[in-house]
């Protein structure tokens, strides 16, 4: 049975008890109406729990965690997300969640707009409650982390990542594919995806300097936020 899945925002540190606070418990109280009893699936510090409602309220709906349930793992992958149109962006953000991403870097380009660049760290809260929600909703036991924006050179100095992978519309001949499957299974990835305008040329060449490959997802020009799907859904094809 596919039992409703909620994480957890606090729980002791056994592991035996879990809460929801905030806008989640007053959701439930108030809206599900939920019950002493009532049994749902919730995520505790990274774990999967059968757990019982044991109090309602508007604040704080508490939880008796029972047995524990094997989680997924994300997919070891980090994207590097150029900032862009807001709602366009935030598609791109809720969908990269239900594909499995496990970070997001929203990056300034040279070519993000700059009203964009200035409201983007106000913005960073609102990203934060959409991968939360699309956590929750498909049924995923972690939630993506995001980070706060960054200048395109402290997001490359911060990718540690062993693959990093450039999606790049003037690539011709190497392919994500390709890149992913020469590349060693296990190894985590970084994909880093443009604005609207496009990576400018020295941005390019600021990848290629730390250690990028241009990769190319064919022919055609995708829309920032298809690219982005498209490279997780590859990646995901390949890795999961
Ligand atoms: N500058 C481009 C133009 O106007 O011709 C369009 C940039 S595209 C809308 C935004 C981003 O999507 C690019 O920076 C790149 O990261 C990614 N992208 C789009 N099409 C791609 C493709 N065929 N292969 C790889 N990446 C692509």
């Amino acid at each position: 049975m596919t039992r409703r899945r909620w994480i957890a925002d606090t729980w002791n540190t056994e592991r035996t008890t879990a809460a929801l606070t905030g806008e989640q418990a007053a959701h439930l109280a108030r809206v599900l109406r939920a019950q002493p009893g009532q049994v749902f699936d919730v995520v505790a510090d990274g774990f999967l729990h059968r757990a019982e409602v044991t109090s309602v309220a508007d604040d704080e709906v508490r939880f008796a965690l029972h047995e524990e349930h094997e989680a997924d793992a994300a997919l070891p992958v980090r994207l590097l997300l150029a900032v862009f149109k807001f709602d366009h962006m935030e598609w791109a953000i809720e969908k990269a969640t239900e594909l499995g991403v496990a970070r997001i870097t929203p990056v300034l380009a040279r070519r993000t707009e700059k009203h964009l660049a200035q409201a983007a760290a106000k913005r960073v809260e609102r990203w934060r409650r959409i991968v939360r929600e699309a956590a929750q909703q498909s049924r995923r036991t972690d939630v993506p982390t995001v980070d706060d924006p960054l200048p395109l050179k402290l997001a490359l100095a911060s990718a540690d990542e062993p693959l990093k992978l450039l999606l790049a519309e003037t690539e011709e001949e190497n392919t994500l594919r390709a890149a992913l499957e020469v590349a060693q299974p296990e190894a985590a990835i970084a994909l880093a995806v443009g604005p609207e305008g496009g990576w400018t040329a020295e941005e390019m060449q600021l990848f290629r300097d730390n250690g990028w490959q241009h990769v190319t997802l064919g022919p055609r020009i995708l829309r920032a936020e298809t690219a982005a799907i498209a490279a997780l859904s590859i990646t995901s094809a390949l890795r999961s």
